[in-house]
């Protein structure tokens, strides 16, 4: 396995390699729904390549940036194990160079749930998987389901820019008692880390309730406001149903089209979110 920290480095490694290639963006601290995108992107392609980058830019408070969890040795062990052939390992200017000026703005997609709750969230996003994309020409680039407004944001600023990258969304990973895997589930204290699974079990209670054949909107969210209530350490941000191409919030659930239930949730100072699709 090769470590690429520069893009002169970077271009010159991917000269020689095998196609189809396959890139797996994330920020590192890797845990197994990293590891689970690492092996679909081996399973589909002759190359593999992942990138650890913190984004400064897509973080809307300094502090959850300067505190998100970094172990640049251990997420090389763990992209060792999982026999990538690279890892790009860039520094802020590296991304970012002296007199750097650009955003990347997504529309419509990028503004409810996280957008709204993280303003400039999706810009910084947008951003840097754009540059990634561009650095790294892939064939495929896998995202996790757990960021669903996210990968939509990325197929659209990809489609638009004429990107042929094909993004591709995997299933969330999750713990035995469904908690999603997180980076950020390091900062939970016992407490709050025994209280987190509600998140997931208020969207499976509002699943529930469409299998039942609820299909009122208001119906449903009040499903995940109910089981969010029962847990004190849980204070919501927003909780959505929405329609699964536009994630507009709706009045009714149709029974012809995807629609995404989804929910932030803060346990402390660390704020988590979930989603669970209806299709
Ligand atoms: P991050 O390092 O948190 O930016 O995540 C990098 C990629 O891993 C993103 O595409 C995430 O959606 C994905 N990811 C994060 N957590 C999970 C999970 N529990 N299951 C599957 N994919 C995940």
């Amino acid at each position: 396995m090769r470590v690429l920290r520069t893009r002169d480095e970077l271009r010159d490694a991917l000269a020689e390699v095998g196609r189809p290639l396959g890139l797996v963006p994330t920020m590192g601290w890797l845990h197994d729904g990293h590891r689970s995108l690492m092996r679909r992107a081996r399973a589909d392609n002759a190359t593999t390549i992942a990138s650890i980058f913190v984004n400064p830019r897509q973080f809307n408070e300094a502090a959850d940036y300067q505190r998100y969890p970094r172990n640049e040795t251990r997420d090389l062990a763990i992209c060792e194990e999982e026999g990538l052939d690279l890892v790009f390992v860039p520094s802020v200017e590296e991304i970012y160079p002296p007199g750097f000026d650009t955003t990347v703005s997504v529309g419509a997609v990028a503004r409810p749930l996280e957008g709204a709750a993280r303003p400039g969230h999706f810009d910084g996003v947008a951003t840097v998987v754009a540059i990634l994309f561009d650095l790294v020409g892939a064939e495929h680039a896998y995202f996790g389901q757990k960021d669903a407004q996210q990968v939509m944001v990325i197929r659209q600023m990809a489609r638009d820019l004429a990107i042929p990258t094909e993004v591709i969304a995997c299933p969330t990973v999750r713990e035995a008692d469904g908690l999603a895997l997180s980076s950020r589930n390091v900062h939970l204290s016992p407490a709050e880390r025994a209280a987190a699974p509600v998140l997931r079990r208020a969207l499976l209670a509002a699943r529930d309730r469409w299998a039942a054949g609820e299909r009122s909107g208001d119906g449903l969210r009040d499903a995940m406001w109910q089981v969010l209530s029962t847990e004190p350490l849980a204070i919501p941000a927003y909780v959505s149903v929405a329609d699964g191409r536009t994630l507009a919030e709706l009045e009714r659930v149709p029974d012809d089209g995807p629609s995404l239930l989804s929910s932030a949730v803060r346990f402390g100072s660390t704020r988590l979110i979930d989603n669970e699709p209806l299709d």
